[in-house]
C-alpha cells in the first residue's frame, strides 16, 4: 500500500488488526506494457467519453435513484429493474453485501484462492470466515459449498486463477443454501464464462454482481452493477442510502448508459481479448509455462525454471508489469492481463530473452 504510516492514536480500536486490500500498481509512467490489473486495452468509444463530457451539470448532484442506467441495463440484460443495483465499481456492491448480510451469526465462505478483497470486507464488517482451499489443480471442489449453511463469495471465474463453473454447478450450490446469500462476482464473465444470470429470477438468495471495468473498457469510471432478488437490492439499497446515495457521479452514469447502446464493441472487443489469449496460451506454453485454463481477460502462469517474484521483477526491469502475489500457494505464478496483440508480442519476446539468457 502506498503511503501507509503508523496509524494516529485516533484510530479505531475496533480497525487495529485491519489489513487493507492492495491495489494493483498504477504507475504514472506510460512507457510500461501494462498487463497487471485486468484493464481493457481498448479506450472507450468516443460515444461514450462525449455522453461522459456532456451530462448532466456538475453543480447539480447525480441522479441517486440511476433510473436511467438501470433502464437500460433492465432492456440489455432482459430483467426487470427492481431486480437491479449499480455502484461505485463492483468492489463497492460487495462490501456492501457483507455489510448488508455478514456480521458474527451470518459468517462467510469463499475459496482460499480468490479475488483478495472477500477476506478485508470480511474483517471490515467483523464477519467471522472461512477460507476453503482451492483443489490440487487450482479448481474450487463445489462439494464443498454443498449446503454449508454460511454466506458464500465465489467469483466465476475465479481470480486470480482464471477458472470457471458452470451455470449448473453455481445453481447446485445456491439451492442447496436456502438460508444464506450467495454472492456470483461475475467481474470476468464477459470473456467466456457462464453467467448464473438465468438463475436470479428463480433463487431469491442469489446476488450476481458485474462491472463495466472489464470488458466496458471502463475501469476509471467506476461502475458496477449487480441482479438479485427484489428483496436482496432493497437490502443493498438501504445500505447505500446510508452512507452514500449520491455513490455514482454523473459523468459515470452518462458513459454507462453510452456504453449499453453500444453492445457491439464491447463484443467485439472480448472475442479479441479471447482470441489474444488463446495465442498467449499457445506460446507461452511452448516456452514451457504451466498455464491454467483461463475464461477471463488474464492468465495465471509458471514456470518450473523460473522462480514467480524474481520473473514479476525481471519483467519489470524490462518495462512489462505483471501481478505477482506473495502467497505461498501461488507464489510461484504471475497474473498476466491480455492486452492488444501488440503488447502480447512484447511480452512473448521478453519472456524468449529472458529464457535464452537463463
Ligand atoms: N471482482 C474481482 C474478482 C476483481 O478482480 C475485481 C477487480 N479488481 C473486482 C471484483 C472489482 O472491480 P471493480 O470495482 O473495478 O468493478
Amino acid at each position: 500500500m502506498t503511503g501507509i504510516s503508523a496509524m494516529s492514536r485516533f484510530f479505531s480500536s475496533k480497525f487495529k488488526g485491519l489489513e487493507p486490500y492492495t491495489p494493483g500498481e498504477q504507475p504514472k509512467d506510460t512507457s510500461y506494457v501494462k498487463l497487471n490489473t485486468n484493464e481493457s486495452p481498448f479506450p472507450p468509444l468516443k460515444a461514450v467519453t462525449d455522453a461522459a463530457a456532456s451530462c448532466r451539470p456538475l453543480n447539480l448532484y447525480s441522479d441517486p435513484t440511476c433510473s436511467d442506467l438501470i433502464a437500460k441495463l433492465a432492456e440489455v440484460y432482459k430483467i426487470s429493474p427492481d431486480r437491479i443495483i449499480p455502484s461505485n465499481g463492483s468492489d463497492e456492491t460487495l462490501y456492501f453485501a457483507f455489510l448488508a448480510f455478514c456480521d458474527s451469526g451470518h459468517p462467510a465462505v469463499f475459496p482460499d484462492i480468490t479475488y483478495g478483497f472477500y477476506p478485508v470486507f470480511a474483517q471490515i464488517t467483523n464477519t467471522p470466515y472461512t477460507e476453503i482451499p482451492l483443489k490440487e489443480d487450482m479448481t474450487i471442489d463445489i462439494n464443498d459449498y454443498i449446503g454449508i449453511n454460511k454466506n458464500i463469495f465465489i467469483a466465476n471465474p475465479n481470480a486470480p486463477t482464471g477458472i470457471c463453473l458452470t451455470t449448473g454447478e453455481i445453481e447446485q450450490i445456491v439451492k442447496s443454501n436456502p438460508s444464506n446469500v450467495v454472492v456470483i462476482d461475475e467481474a470476468y464473465v464477459d470473456f467466456g464464462g457462464e453467467s448464473a444470470l438465468p438463475l436470479v429470477e428463480k433463487y431469491d438468495n442469489l446476488l450476481v454482481v458485474r462491472t463495466f471495468s472489464k470488458s466496458r473498457s471502463l475501469a476509471g469510471a467506476r461502475l458496477g452493477f449487480s441482479f438479485g432478488s427484489p428483496g436482496l437490492i432493497n437490502d443493498l439499497n438501504t445500505i447505500r442510502f446510508s452512507t452514500n446515495p449520491y455513490n455514482i457521479n454523473s459523468m459515470t452514469l452518462a458513459a454507462g448508459i453510452a456504453s449499453l447502446e453500444n453492445e457491439d464493441y464491447t463484443i467485439e472487443n472480448c472475442n479479441t481479448i479471447i482470441k489474444n489469449r488463446e495465442y498467449t496460451t499457445d506460446k507461452l506454453r511452448s516456452l514451457g509455462f504451466e498455464i491454467l485454463p483461463s475464461c477471463a481477460n488474464f492468465i495465471f502462469a509458471k514456470h518450473a525454471g523460473l522462480d514467480g517474484g524474481w520473473l514479476y521483477a525481471e519483467l519489470k526491469r524490462r518495462g512489462v508489469l505483471v501481478r505477482h502475489f506473495t502467497k505461498e500457494r501461488i507464489c510461484q505464478y504471475n497474473r498476466i492481463t491480455i492486452g492488444s496483440m501488440d503488447q502480447m508480442n512484447v511480452l512473448i519476446s521478453e519472456l524468449e530473452d529472458i529464457l535464452k539468457e537463463r
